[in-house]
């Protein structure tokens, strides 16, 4: 059971929305109200009373400065329970629903932001803010809230008082500006003015209070013939000394530097007329300018042309008694009810035009309905959910000093790193949000304020580039891969010249893209650089590959250190093949061989083992130099063998040719070799350097002989310099 204070209170404030609003739920206001006052019992306000009242009093300004709904008083009641009691969210929701839950989260959501942050960037705060709720009665409930504590302000500490203030006119004021909120966006800006500039305030009261009855004089005098008129015209009206707000006055002295006297415009008289005929607005304008003259220069017309915020009236300028000038605003209750009270706000300042602008403005013309149609019976579904939407693909966020920046939605730490500089970006090993480790992946929220932490060991991940969103990161860590992927190219490339040099292979890049091309199936060189160095090509088996259709390199000098070592190896194998092994003489059985590097046995030549250990027996030339020191230092080692007889095969053999290049030159020495006995060539390997050549070829021949006969017979081609059999 309420006692009797609080049962008056919930009486006032039923009262206040029976007055105000279009349909009212009591249960579940006085649910709300029983709730918050169960919730705030043991607590106090810094004025010593009650906590409750705060609330409470919340709840009341939302009812009566700024109508709504019902959802939005009990919100209201209830918006502190969730920071400040024991109560928390899920007892909200269940007792309230959901609307009232996400209200109540919403705004504890924007008190813990101000709690930890201190506003500098004053537009960002203001878009952070919508960012983060969805429902404008978070915003209304804020902007009752404030009011409420600047009202009461003077109770907290002079640098909480300051802080408090600086941040009400520089984020709540404007704001409420541009929701349409004329009377709150004053008191907040005076009351913010009176504990910023004390002096500044004290003086400007003072005076205004000492000129008061003076003023009240003037205006009846003023008034008087207006009046007398009007009545004869059977205009129904209200008219307002307007009191100047104090802040407004004070902005007027500094911005043209005068003193308080001299601002001319201090008598405000403001006609609001109990009608719906706006041209009774003209009417009462007519009868003005026929007592006192205009200021022609000075007269708007916003009932013809409504302000962007939907804002109406006529504003004109007269010469009064004594020749004081006096302002004056015109307008119909309804247009007054908009202006004070409404919703209805335009976002746009001139020099801030985003796309979002337009989603705004057509959100708030539908607000404008909604009030505008309050009268009748808007459907209550409309009435429902007033959401906001706005900002929703932008999400804020706080670095640790405090300042905001701006990232898409879906953003990470990553995005957020290389948003601050591509140095932090491209370093960050992890990240704290609000103080908790997190995975570099994690999707940040508007007001999360988040730390990066950096190693200079660290480099971009390619992985990143999965899940990051913002340009900037992810052309920073796509051109890192790209560079990295080109550094390590070239160190691929490196490795393949290397070992062609070491192959002694000579091969142009022309070439190399249409072997990887019809062979390999690799599509390019960097791919296939990239291959040798991940390892999953074979650089080896690929030289294997090449050197069958590589060229043989510039020969100076012309020793064997350059000839073509694989393609000799090939030979040297095709030779011993044709033969079908190595005998010992005097023995049958088949024994452990290889054939000696030094000199490269071929069948036909005379031949002699060298028994190894581990390696069976080296076969040597007869006249193979390190037979002849094996001879005087291991002859025991040394054993007889021979190629075993082959009938009807002939040996196979390997010539270099060099001489000066000539059309016809190739068919002039092929020629030579096939017209004598007949010979066979296996094959031909001409290399053309600039006016010489150089060429190896392979052929059958029946035995040494017949071979010197062969070579005889190519020296005497015309151009022909040296012709040698080689073997490696
Ligand atoms: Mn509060």
């Amino acid at each position: 059971m309420l006692n009797g204070q609080y049962k008056k209170k919930l009486d006032d404030l039923l009262n206040a929305c029976r007055k105000n609003l279009k349909t009212v739920n009591e249960d579940l206001i006085t649910r709300a109200f029983k709730i918050s006052l169960e919730a705030h019992k043991h607590d106090l306000r810094a004025s010593g009373e009650p906590y409750f009242h705060h609330p409470f009093e919340v709840a009341m300004i939302v009812a009566k400065e700024i109508p709504l709904d019902d959802i939005s008083v009990a919100s209201a009641l209830l918006h502190d329970v969730v920071e400040d009691t024991e109560f928390d969210l899920k007892d909200i929701r269940e007792e309230f629903g959901d609307s009232v839950a996400e209200i109540v989260d919403g705004a504890t959501k924007i008190t813990d932001i101000f709690r930890s942050h201190e506003v500098t960037q004053a537009e960002s705060y203001r878009k952070l803010l919508l960012s983060m709720v969805d429902d404008i009665r978070v915003m209304l409930i804020k902007f009752a809230d404030r009011l409420h504590n600047m009202r009461t302000l003077e109770y907290l500490p002079a640098d909480k008082q300051l802080r408090l203030a600086k941040e009400t006119l520089e984020i709540y004021a404007p704001f409420a500006h541009r929701f349409g909120l004329a009377q709150i966006k004053w008191e907040l800006e005076d009351l913010s003015f009176k504990f910023l500039h004390r002096e500044e305030y004290d003086h400007i009261a003072r005076q205004l209070k000492s000129r008061r009855r003076e003023r009240e004089h003037y205006l009846r005098k003023f008034l008087a013939p207006i009046e007398k008129r009007l009545k004869e015209e059977g205009l129904v009206y209200e008219v307002e000394g307007r009191p100047k707000h104090l802040f407004s006055i004070y902005n007027k002295m500094v911005k043209r530097n005068k003193p308080l006297d001299e601002i001319y415009d201090l008598f405000a008289v403001r006609f609001v007329l109990e009608t719906k005929d706006n041209n009774d607005c003209f009417i009462v304008y007519g009868v003005i300018s026929e007592i006192y003259k205009p200021l022609p220069e000075r007269f708007k017309d916003y009932i013809s042309l409504p302000k962007k915020n939907g804002y109406q009236s006529l504003h004109t300028t007269v010469v009064g008694p004594e020749g004081k000038l006096v302002e004056i605003q015109i307008r119909t209750r309804l247009m007054h009810e908009v202006a004070e009270k409404g919703v209805a706000a335009h976002w746009m300042y001139k020099e801030n035009k985003s796309s979002l602008d337009k989603e705004f403005e057509s959100w708030v013309n539908w607000v404008r309905e909604i009030f505008e149609q309050r009268s009748e019976d808007a459907p209550s579904e409309l009435m429902e959910s007033f959401k906001l939407n706005l900002y929703q693909d932008e999400i804020y966020i706080f670095t640790p000093k405090g300042d905001l920046k701006i990232l898409p939605r879906n953003s990470t730490p990553v995005d957020f790193a290389f948003e601050i500089h591509s140095n932090v970006g491209s370093h960050c090993i992890g990240a704290k949000v609000n103080g908790r480790i997190v995975p570099l992946n994690s999707l940040l929220r508007s007001g999360d304020q988040v730390e990066i932490i950096t190693s200079k060991n660290q480099t971009p991940n390619h992985d990143w580039d999965k899940f990051v969103v913002t340009h900037k990161a992810k052309s920073h860590i796509r051109k890192w891969i790209k560079d990295e992927l080109r550094k390590k190219a070239e160190q691929g490339k490196e490795l393949w010249e290397k070992k062609l040099k070491r192959e002694k292979v000579h091969l142009n890049d022309d070439d190399l893209v249409k072997f990887l091309h019809t062979t390999l199936k690799v599509e390019n060189l960097q791919t296939f650089y990239l291959g040798l160095m991940d390892q999953k090509l074979d650089l080896d088996a690929i030289i294997e590959q090449v050197t069958v259709r590589a060229k043989h390199p510039a020969a100076e000098g012309g020793k064997e250190s350059e000839e073509p070592r694989s393609m000799f190896r090939k030979f040297l194998n095709t030779a011993r093949e044709i033969t079908s092994g190595i005998s010992i003489l005097g023995s049958s059985d088949a024994f452990l061989h290889q054939y000696a590097k030094c000199c490269n046995p071929i069948p036909g030549d005379e031949i002699v083992g060298f028994v190894t250990i581990g390696e069976g027996i080296k076969i040597h030339r007869k006249d193979c130099k390190n037979v002849i020191s094996m001879r005087m230092a291991e002859s025991e080692r040394l054993v007889d063998v021979g190629w075993p007889p082959v009938t009807g095969a002939d040996f196979i053999a390997a010539v270099r040719v060099s001489g000066k290049d000539r059309p016809g030159m190739l068919s002039d020495v092929t020629h030579a070799i096939s017209t004598y006995q007949n010979t066979n060539i296996r094959s031909v390997n001409i290399d053309s350097r600039g006016s010489m050549f150089e060429g190896q070829i392979i052929l059958f021949v029946k035995n040494t002989e017949h071979l010197a006969r062969v070579l005889e017979k190519i020296k005497r081609v015309e151009g022909i310099l040296d012709v040698e059999r080689f073997f490696g």
